[in-house]
């Protein structure tokens, strides 16, 4: 059976950029229809991303933070580890938020339909669904496809305990012996989770860092941090995985290479995403796709069909929700004939790990391979008033000032809730905010965003002694 929809805007994937286009592209009166495969919307980010996630690392933070309070006099006994339970709250999370959206959907009047959406001209796209084949001719249309996990060819993935991120973020169950191949942001968020509930958690990293994207001065913060945590092999690779019946045994190469096979209960493979440009038939619209899948834009998200937008991860780096929401209001407006582009300053990035781990405009990598004539100043939490009440001064904040107008070009934090404080920083790059208007900011006594102020005042030269 084949259905005939026509529509002002079609959304091609329902992901924190696609539901934002659709949303937006609603509001300002256009006639939408957003195509999900899934049964649920939200896409990589709500349902096996950055939400059940968060949810997890929510569990393992109290964990933790019980566990150090001995230290300071309270003992609540060893937790009591309930897997089920644990898994049932992730999923009412993410169930919530998803649900919600379906909410917001209906409430725009945004049409869904559910199946396989592959473009079969410039102006339709066929979805394959449960009831059969749906056309959906539309005027405009926006390609919100997402990102799939990458593997790579000599890890056997068809064996269960071989896991991507959506495998371990269904917590079956916690292996004794665990290696997550890959120290960015994603691999390093599970193993704390899985450290935590009591795996013995092994992370190996082609680089010489973690996080490589971060500069060196935090990521040797945190590498110091988690060396209880965490068994590190830094340049260092797998070469082979060979799967037997009581375990992955594991070959290594490189400068902290274990000598023969390491035996693991379950690996995490988290070496990042590929693009799903290649997947949903873009040639017959005409639009251009590369050879990684990725789909070139311009700043107002169009790709080199005039009609056809894309945004999110399939555009490219960084593959980021708030980038995706952000591009997809850009395109919706665009199509509604409003003047709108996608130029940001900056995009944050944070690791919610234990510290946490964020940054946003220039790093001081970035500013000495620009050639700029930058200075940084570095806050260390050791003289954080609530940093030492928290008994976490293990942190710091560090900004990246243009040497001459004194602006603020970008900025790091490394510690407890440097994710929520990163924003102020963001602001200050997005408005051209120079270290005056950061220093003279009153910021309340005693948090941890005084330290924003603090680093300020050491740029300005009003603060020197510091332990
Ligand atoms: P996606 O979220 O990938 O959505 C694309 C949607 O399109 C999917 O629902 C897919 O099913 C659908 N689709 C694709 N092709 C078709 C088709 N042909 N027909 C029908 N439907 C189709 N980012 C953050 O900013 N913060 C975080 O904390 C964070 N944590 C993460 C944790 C993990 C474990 C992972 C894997 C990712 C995380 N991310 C995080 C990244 C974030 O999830 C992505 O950047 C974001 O989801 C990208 O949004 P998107 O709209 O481009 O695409």
């Amino acid at each position: 059976m084949s259905n005939d929809i026509k529509t002002q805007v079609v959304v091609l994937g329902s992901g924190p950029g696609g539901y934002s286009a659709a949303f937006r592209a609603a509001d300002l009166g256009l006639d939408v229809v957003l195509i999900e495969r899934y049964s649920t919307l939200g896409g990589v980010c709500l349902n096996v991303g950055c939400i059940p996630s968060k949810a997890l690392l929510h569990v393992a933070k109290v964990i933790d933070d019980a566990k150090e309070m001995a230290s300071h006099g309270v003992t609540f006994g060893e937790p009591q580890i309930d897997i089920e339970k644990i898994r049932g709250w992730k999923e009412k999370v993410v169930g919530q938020l998803t649900g919600g959206l379906a909410g917001m959907a209906k409430q725009r009047k945004v049409k869904i339909v559910n199946g396989f959406g592959k473009f079969t001209g410039p102006n339709s796209i066929a979805v394959e669904g449960e009831d059969g084949t749906t056309t959906v001719n539309f005027d405009n249309a926006i390609i919100a496809a997402g990102s799939s996990v990458v593997n790579l060819p000599f890890i056997p993935t068809e064996d269960p305990r071989v896991l991507d991120s959506t495998g371990a973020l269904e917590l079956e169950d916690v292996p004794g012996e665990m290696l997550v191949l890959g120290g960015g942001i994603i691999g390093l968020e599970m193993g704390t989770v899985y450290s935590t509930l009591g795996a013995n958690v092994s992370v190996v990293e082609f680089a010489d860092q973690l996080v490589p994207a971060a500069d060196a001065d935090i990521m040797k913060i945190y590498t110091k941090y988690v060396k209880n945590r965490f068994n590190l092999m830094l340049s260092t690779k797998v070469v082979a995985v060979d799967a037997k019946d009581d375990g992955l045994y594991v070959t290594f190469e490189g400068k902290n290479a274990p000598e023969g096979q390491v035996r693991y209960d379950k690996i995490l493979v988290a070496v990042g995403r590929k693009p799903n440009g290649h997947m949903i038939d873009a040639d017959k619209a005409g639009v251009n796709v590369d050879e990684r899948g990725f789909i070139n834009v311009t700043n107002e998200l169009r790709t080199n069909v005039n009609h056809i937008f894309a945004i999110g991860d399939v555009v490219g780096q960084p593959m980021l929700a708030h980038k995706a929401v952000h591009e997809g209001h850009v395109a919706a407006e665009v199509i509604s004939g409003k003047k709108h582009v996608f130029e940001p300053r900056c995009i944050p990035s944070i690791a919610y790990t234990d510290p946490e781990i964020a940054w946003v405009g220039v790093t001081e990598r970035e500013a000495k391979e620009q050639g700029l004539n930058f200075e940084v100043a570095n806050f260390p939490w050791a003289a954080s008033g609530r940093a030492i009440a928290s008994a976490r001064t293990e942190g710091k904040t560090k900004l990246i000032f243009d040497k001459e107008s004194g602006r603020v070009l970008g900025g790091a934090i490394i510690g407890i809730n440097a994710g929520e404080m990163l924003g102020e920083i963001g602001l200050a790059v997005e408005m051209g905010a120079d270290a005056e208007d950061v220093g003279l900011t009153i910021h309340a006594h005693p948090t941890l965003n005084e330290s924003i102020g603090m680093a300020a005042e050491i740029f300005e030269g009003s603060i020197t002694d510091l332990p």
